[in-house]
Order: structure tokens, then sequence, then C-alpha cells
């Protein structure tokens, strides 16, 4: 406990999944947690439950595609709580999969935006804020679809491969600038999270996967420790990346996913 004591942190994607278990977790650990997400009634609901648990937190609606709204979060964090130390860039989507033949060019846009220029905007924005407060920590969910290709996912694998180079820039320009600013990128496996179960139940329907048990046990059989991942894996991961634990590290790329990459 009290790891993360006297900071501030914006969480965005905070209504569920990995987004909620983080938000949860920094604040458990002190953080004052500003949790953003596009889901107003699942946002505020996590960060009732923060309050109720003794914790500090704020919720504020928050397209992450719109500039706009990235200043508004940003100058929300420092005036409610007087700085901004921690970002975690994790709102996305996994967009339903398409062959590149066949992708629409405006699903592509789409998924280019909510999952890369979402991390460009909060990477600008988290910057001019902490570098006002002394510096800070930034931390951008990215995928193994990051790091390995994948069949029919070309404009999930283009922005999560995205995340991890503009990650490097990040951290180096930070560095270089003398901010005290860390930049780092998460790779997660397959998590059980709602954004899971979309893409599985969607496969389902449009026939690509048998049924839904069947699908869960197709990608754990992917993962050679048997299993998917729980969203406070992955929590655990952005706690550590957050504090002061993991002072030497940045512009670098954790991998938590179960040992998918590792064959
Ligand atoms: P999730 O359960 O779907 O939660 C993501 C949250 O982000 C949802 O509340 C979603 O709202 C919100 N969101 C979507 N578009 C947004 C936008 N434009 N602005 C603000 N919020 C938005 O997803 P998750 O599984 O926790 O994933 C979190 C991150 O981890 C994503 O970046 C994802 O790509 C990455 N990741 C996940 C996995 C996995 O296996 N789960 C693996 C690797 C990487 P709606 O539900 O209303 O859309």
């Amino acid at each position: 406990m009290g790891r993360l004591d006297g900071k501030v942190a914006i969480v965005t994607g905070a209504a569920k999944g990995i987004g909620a278990a983080a938000s949860g977790l920094l604040a458990e650990e002190g953080a004052a947690v500003v949790c953003t997400d596009i889901d107003v009634p699942a946002g505020e609901a996590v960060a009732d439950a923060i309050q109720n648990n003794g914790g500090k937190a704020t919720f504020m609606a928050h397209n992450v595609t719109s500039e706009d709204a990235w200043e508004k979060v940003a100058a929300h964090a420092v005036d409610s709580f007087g700085q901004l130390d921690i970002l975690v860039n994790n709102a996305g989507i996994a967009p339903p999969g398409a062959p590149i033949e066949d992708l629409e060019l405006d699903a592509w846009r789409n998924t280019i935006a909510i999952d890369l220029d979402s991390v460009f905007l909060g990477c600008k924005h988290g910057i001019r804020a902490m570098k006002q407060s002394g510096g800070g920590s930034i931390i951008n969910i990215s995928s193994i679809m990051g790091i390995v290709g994948t069949s029919n996912a070309a404009d999930y694998n283009a922005a999560k491969g995205g995340v991890r180079l503009l990650t490097k820039v990040a951290a180096l320009e930070c560095a270089d600038a003398g901010y005290g600013i860390r930049v780092n990128s998460v790779h997660p496996g397959f998590i059980d999270t709602p954004l899971v179960r979309n893409v599985v139940e969607e496969g389902v329907i449009a026939g690509r996967m048998g049924s839904a048990n069947e699908a869960i046990e197709l990608l754990t059989m992917l993962h050679p420790i048997g299993r998917l991942g729980f969203p406070k894996e992955i929590a655990n991961a952005i706690l550590f990346l957050a504090s002061d634990e993991s002072s030497f590290m940045t512009g670098s790329e954790m991998v938590v996913d179960g040992g998918y990459t590792a064959r």
C-alpha cells in the first residue's frame, strides 16, 4: 500500500476491463485517479466504487479521439488535484476482423483514430501537463498485436505497432528535454474483458467461430501458460511502471502475455 501516495493519475477507458482494474489499483496505492471513458454510467460507477473504498477518484466523459476533450481532461486533473504524475493511455477498441483486400478505408481510419491517434493526443497533452509537475510516467497500452502480426487485423496491428514506436519516440523526447517523464508500453496477451468477450460473440455471430466456449478454448491454446489473463495482471504491470520502482525504465515494452510471443 502507498506506492503512489500523493500522485495524480488519468486512466482512459476506465469504465471496464483493464482500465477499471488499473483505476482501482492505482487508487488503492494512494493515487488520486481521474477516470475517463465514453461509457458514462459505467465510468461513474468505477469512480464511485473507488470513493466508497476510501480512495480518491473523479470521472469525466472523454472521447480519446478529440483533442479538445484531452485539453479539458488534463486541465481537470491539474485544477482538481494540483498536478499530473501518471497517464495510462488505455482506451481502445478491437474492430471486427477483415482481410486487407476487404477492409474499408473508413473502418481502417476509425481503428487508427481510436487506438493510435488517441495515444498521440494523450502523450502530447500528458507531456505538457506533466512537465509543469516536474515529471511523471506515461503508460501506453499496446498489445501482443503491436509486436507480432495476425491475419485479418491489419488496422489493429498497425495501430498497436504504432503505439509501440510512438512510445519510444515520446520516451526519447522527454529524456532529451530533461522533463523527468518516463514513457513505456504494455503488451497484454488475451485478457478476459468485455472487449475479448465482444470479439468472441461477433465471431460466433459471423460464423467465424463455432461457439463462445470453443473460441475461448482456441484463444487459451495460444497462451503456453494455459489460460487467458485477468485485468488485474495488467493493472499490476501498469502499477509497476507508474511507480518509482521502475525509475530506470523508459522507452521499454513490457510484455504480459502468458508466453504468447515466446514461441
Ligand atoms: P474494454 O473492456 O472494451 O474497455 C475499454 C473501454 O474503453 C470501454 O469502456 C470502451 O467503451 C472505452 N472506449 C472505447 N472507445 C473509446 C473512445 N473513443 N474514447 C474513450 N473511451 C473509449 O477493453 P479492454 O480489454 O479492457 O482493453 C483496454 C486496452 O487494452 C485497449 O487499448 C485494448 O486494445 C488493449 N488490449 C486488450 C487486450 C485484451 O485481450 N483484452 C489485449 C491486448 C491489448 P465502450 O465499451 O462503450 O466501447
